[in-house]
């Protein structure tokens, strides 16, 4: 810390109280210096001081009963502006100094002695001082030796300012060290970016230690440090911050003539690091524009970080942080937060119902469950806001756990009222290859004393869950177990029907976005009607989902499609509404759909 201050005296004495206010310097070795050199030379007592924004400290002291130095005293300040040491024989004969109240204070001085600590930048930061009440000579030889002690000391005291600023592994300045050197970069010194770098994957890492010990990862990450130091940037200070990830301070008009080559840091990388251990080395770097002073270094840090994660996401090599991106994170990252909450608090999650009717007879065989969000201060918010961002944290373990138990629980209702269609449920391949899953999900259903014919299962994301032999195992469990399986969103991405064959289902939905057209697009006729031919030869019943309109249903009708879901029927309901529409159902009220005459 105190090498980097170089002129800037003030910071350098702020840094300075910084540490003695944290404790910084270990005091026992400058007691044991104070007594070594009292021993050596003879001294009836011996001081260390050094120099603060607003007051001098009194590091160390050795048989002086001196408390409190005055911030201006000019006996005490005397090396501060002086090129060597001060030997003052007599403080009273001195006319420099007989006004000093130090001098005729409670510990009088008389005979007075100070050798500046000077820096190795030649920056003075304190003194180490002999103070005599009696006034006598002071030899020249006894100078020189002080002379000796005091750059003992201002060694020691550099050293153990960077203890803490270092990077054990790498040896370069660290994280804290970062802070610090953003804090002091001054407004007239232009625009800067902090940029990040990662060069292995953390997870990675782990298993390197895992198979051939930390030792060897330290070493790689040694060797990466010099490798940024020596062919990226000589002249920039590289900070090691955490482990295999560097930073660096760039002056912002110097970035153009790094990021080109950006590109090949990481084959550069590859062949120039050798290790015993396979590598595989890549390159990524966020950045963030910054004009001094940075008054809070890790918002800062922060950002970089955001930019980095963007870069290692996919989003090429180098990225710069980018705010409203930034923002949408920060603003699902609450939205997390709250949906946890309202989970935990039970409370603002519900469940809504769509029927699913026969196209033949208009009967309602069934139900699907969906989710809800009443947001305590955002109000209403669809599933597509939310479950998406849930099922990339352990939080959509929680959600399913709770469609499934709202579910059981309003299936028991529909029970006690002697309405027996199935609820289906929307499970995704995350919660398929959970362990245990199928056991879980069995055992809540059974506990609620139903069967597992009154829950069906919806299949989203079939692509991922062929590709999970977790996931794929526990469908085949629950179908063995007797719950049906449906598979969702049919026609949408990869939607291979001989693949299809591998996953157990008994009913496929075909998607909304296939739907929609009928009414408008041949083609899309051409491929329902096929698609629907194909999976009744498959043995599939056929569900319609998104049919909106009288022609659309007509179409299918056409192509006989078995079930059909959607707003043209009803849209997803409150259970009570859902009770009611079967009841009117049963007194013949309904044997056609709301707006069929
Ligand atoms: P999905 O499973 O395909 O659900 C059908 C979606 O289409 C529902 O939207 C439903 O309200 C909507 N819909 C139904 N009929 C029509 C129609 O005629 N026209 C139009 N335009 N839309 C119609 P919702 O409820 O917003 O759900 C969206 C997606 O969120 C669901 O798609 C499902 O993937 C997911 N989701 C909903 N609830 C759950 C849940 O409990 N668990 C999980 N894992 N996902 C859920
Ligand atoms: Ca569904
Ligand atoms: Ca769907």
């Amino acid at each position: 810390m105190l090498r980097k201050l170089g002129k800037d005296e003030e910071a350098r004495l702020a840094s300075l109280d910084a540490l003695e206010a944290l404790g910084g310097l270990n005091d026992d070795a400058f007691h044991n210096v104070l007594d070594m050199t009292c021993m050596l030379l003879d001294l009836p007592g011996c001081l260390i001081y050094l120099f603060g924004v607003q007051r001098i400290w009194i590091k160390a002291k050795k048989n002086i009963e001196l408390e409190v130095i005055h911030y201006d005293s000019p006996l005490f300040n005397f090396v501060r502006y002086s090129d060597g040491p001060l030997v003052c024989e007599d403080v009273l004969q001195d006319p420099r100094f007989a006004a000093d109240p130090m001098a005729t204070g409670k510990t009088p001085i008389r005979q007075f002695i100070a050798i500046p600590l000077r820096t190795a930048e030649g920056y003075v930061i304190g003194a180490v001082c002999v103070i005599n009440g009696e006034p006598g000579r002071f030899p020249e030889f006894k100078t020189d030796q002080l002379n000796n002690m005091a750059t003992i000391v201002t060694e020691l005291i550099e050293a153990q300012s960077e203890i803490g600023l270092v990077d054990a592994v790498t040896h370069f300045p660290n994280r804290q060290r970062l802070m610090g050197d953003l804090k002091q970069l001054l407004p007239e010194q232009g625009e800067f970016v902090l940029i990040l770098i990662d060069t292995l994957d953390i997870k990675y890492v782990y298993e390197i230690a895992r198979s051939f010990g930390m030792a060897e990862v330290e070493s790689v990450f040694h060797d990466i440090g010099h490798f940024l130091k020596t062919t990226f940037m000589n002249e920039q200070m590289i900070y090691a911050i955490s482990l295999g990830r560097f930073a660096l301070i760039l002056q912002a008009e110097k970035l153009n003539r790094y990021i080109g080559h950006m590109e090949n840091f990481a084959d550069r990388m590859q062949r120039e690091v050798r290790s015993i251990v396979p590598l595989k080395l890549d390159f990524y770097a966020g950045y963030v524009w910054f004009s001094p002073p940075c008054t809070h270094p890790p918002e800062l840090l922060r950002m970089a970080t955001s930019a980095l994660h963007d870069a290692i996401d996919g989003r090429g090599t180098i990225a710069a942080y980018n705010e409203s991106k930034d923002a949408t994170r920060k603003f699902n990252l609450n939205m997390l937060n709250d949906l946890a909450e309202s989970l935990n608090q039970q409370s603002g999650l519900y469940l809504v119902f769509q029927p699913k009717v026969i196209l033949a007879t208009r009967k309602i065989i069934g139900a699907e469950a969906l989710l809800r969000w009443q947001h305590p201060t955002l109000g209403e918010i669809q599933p597509d806001a939310f479950i998406p961002m849930a099922e990339s944290t352990s939080l959509i373990k929680l959600l399913t756990e709770f469609v499934i138990a709202h579910s059981v629980i309003e299936a028991q209702r529909l029970r006690q009222l002697g309405i027996t269609i199935p609820i289906s449920i929307n499970i995704s391949a995350n919660n398929f290859a959970e362990q245990g899953f199928a056991d879980k999900l069995d055992n809540l259903v059974r506990a609620g004393g139903l069967q597992p014919q009154d829950i069906e299962i919806e299949c989203l994301e079939t692509q991922r869950i062929l590709e999970s032999c977790e996931a794929l195992a526990c469908v085949k469990a629950l179908r063995q177990r007797g719950y049906a399986i449906a598979l969702d969103d049919f026609g949408t991405g990869y939607s291979n029907l001989n693949y299809l064959r591998n996953i157990p289902a008994d009913l496929i939905k075909i998607d909304r976005s296939l739907i929609e057209n009928l009414r408008t697009d041949h083609d899309s006729r051409v491929i329902v009607q096929s698609l629907i031919k194909m999976l009744h030869d498959l043995n599939y019943v056929v569900l319609a989902e998104g049919v909106e309109d009288r022609e659309t249903l007509n179409y299918l009708e056409q192509y006989q499609c078995d079930v059909i879901q959607g707003y043209f029927y009803s849209p997803p309901m409150k259970l009570e509404r859902l009770i009611a529409l079967i009841d009117a159902e049963q007194d013949g009220m309904l044997a056609s759909c709301p707006d069929e005459d």
